[in-house]
């Protein structure tokens, strides 16, 4: 295992476009499944499990820092229990900046914290009402001001484009303000609207103004630009981070690597076996308090989906798969499994091939998923 994700499923505000596993904050029994995530950590290592090596902590939701400062130096009193967090290369968490006071910003770095991903999303204060975020820009630049007085150095913040009613101008203002904090990494994604949200309900009825398609590759085209001009280089899709500053713990994802799953509604990948846990709270504290292990689902994964995946995630980064790599990994020649696929995107012009290493070309990366898909058989 390289890694480990926990999952903090609360949230003060629900976003408009959001489909996560997430409730909302009041009323839940907080502090119950802060202890809940000690429990599931006990009986994964009584399992087995080794934390030893792991390289990476990861905190996501949900929004960890929707956590009171208390909450959450219990929470990462726990996770020092488990794991030796001084030896973990990355200890990551997603935070929102009106959330991050100056308080919990020193029980994060005093928690050993070393990286912070705050979901700004946008530097237009009309768009982040339209999208039901409650904080302002200014929050954003404060945040990340405070932050670098506490000693927070490795930061990266969250971007979204083609959301409703978006003009280029107004990305373009966006990028501007972002890049000017002169951050080491940057993430953006393009608006996707999931069923269950209150844009999917909008959409339907038809009152959600998106750009449309061409808007939003010009929206990626000049977030690509403006990235490389500012020497952040796009190391996967939708991250671009001056060298040195990628996030170790999503590299450990398009690796195809193991990590561990902990907490509500989390996905693992542990022992050659992808899992899912439970998403309801209740029902997921109550398996945990049971000591058995809070499984919605696992499947032992087959060597085909291993390669399938190989590639899929392999491709989303610029480094590409090499065919030597997938031989040693898979006792297999990456032309025996996947030469007709690959020489047809080659003949498409979605890959390109450097020495014994498979790319996406530029046209394959504004095209990525109809790349990834040539692979699921
Ligand atoms: S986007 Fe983040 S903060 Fe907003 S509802 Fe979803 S998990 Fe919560």
């Amino acid at each position: 295992m390289r890694g480990m994700y926990i999952h903090i499923p609360f949230c003060h505000q629900i976003c408009h476009y959001c489909d996560f596993n997430k409730v909302f904050f009041n009323n839940q029994p907080v502090d119950e499944y802060i202890e809940s995530i000690g429990n599931e950590l006990a009986i994964l290592k009584r399992e087995g499990a080794s934390f030893d090596h792991a390289e990476t902590v990861f905190l996501g939701g949900g929004t960890p820092t929707a956590l009171s400062e208390k909450q959450l130096k219990r929470l990462l009193e726990i996770i020092r229990t488990y794991i030796d967090v001084e030896a973990v290369k990355e200890f990551s968490t997603e935070a929102n900046p009106d959330e991050l006071t100056d308080e919990k910003l020193r029980v994060l770095k005093d928690g050993g914290v070393n990286r912070l991903s705050i979901g700004v999303q946008s530097f237009d204060d009309e768009l982040l009402r339209k999208i039901g975020r409650t904080h302002g820009s200014l929050d954003a630049e404060r945040v990340i001001s405070k932050a670098r007085d506490i000693g927070f150095e490795n930061m990266s913040i969250d971007l979204i484009y083609g959301l409703p009613g978006q003009s280029i101008q107004q990305w373009e203002h966006t990028l501007d303000r972002a890049l000017a904090i002169d951050l080491p990494h940057y993430s953006a994604y393009s608006l996707i609207i999931e069923p269950k949200t209150v844009f999917y309900n909008l959409m339907n009825k038809g009152k959600l103004p998106l750009p449309g398609e061409d808007i939003e590759a010009e929206m990626f085209g000049m977030l690509m630009e403006r990235m490389e001009k500012q020497g952040r280089s796009q190391y996967e899709i939708s991250n671009f981070s001056i060298p040195g500053y990628e996030s170790i713990h999503n590299m450990i994802y398009w690796q195809n690597d193991e990590y561990a799953g902990i907490g509500a509604g989390a996905h693992g990948f542990l022992k050659g076996m992808r899992y899912a846990n439970i998403g309801p709270l209740k029902k997921y504290m109550e398996n945990v308090a049971k000591d058995q292990r809070p499984l919605l689902e696992s499947h032992v994964v087959t060597p085909i989906e291993a390669m399938e995946e190989e590639m899929f995630l392999g491709l989303r980064m610029m480094t590409g798969v090499s065919e030597m790599a997938f031989l040693e990994k898979f006792g297999k020649r990456l032309e025996d499994v996947y030469g007709e696929e690959l020489r047809k995107l080659l003949e498409d012009g979605l890959l390109g091939r450097q020495g014994d290493t498979y790319k996406l070309t530029q046209l394959g990366i504004y095209r990525g998923n109809e790349v990834f898909q040539r692979f699921l058989k």
